[in-house]
């Protein structure tokens, strides 16, 4: 699926860093217990867009991940709006649920933890 990745763009590009930052930092937090791999990244755009970093994360996590990464690359809005204030709902029934509670999470950890500079804008 080569051709997906050509949709990359700045700000999908951004919107994939801090949908895999706020993910891994979740997955770290409350998934510690769970049998968690390396997310596989075959593509090169995809992982500099991901910060050029392997992100460490169990099942769920990495699933979840990967819809998100989808979805975003294959938004029908351009410029994209922020996920959050957009109407259509694209993720899957229960993909939404989970990935606002982890924006919630991890935006507030990131607060707690003076990191700022990480959180850019939160995107559910
Ligand atoms: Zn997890």
């Amino acid at each position: 699926m080569p051709k997906i990745f050509e949709r990359l763009d700045h700000k999908k590009d951004k919107d994939i860093r801090v949908l895999g930052n706020f993910i891994s930092i979740f997955c770290r937090e409350k998934h510690r217990g769970q049998a968690r791999s390396i997310f596989p990244i075959k593509d090169a755009r995809l992982r500099h867009s991901l910060g050029n970093k392997d992100l460490v994360l169990c099942r769920d996590c990495g699933k979840l991940l990967s819809h998100g990464i989808a979805k975003l690359l294959i938004c029908p809005y351009d410029p994209k709006p922020m996920c959050k204030k957009c109407e259509t709902h694209c993720y899957a029934q229960g993909y939404r649920e989970k990935i606002r509670k982890i924006m919630r999470f991890s935006s507030l950890y990131l607060i707690k933890h003076g990191r700022l500079d990480l959180m850019v804008h939160y995107l559910f």
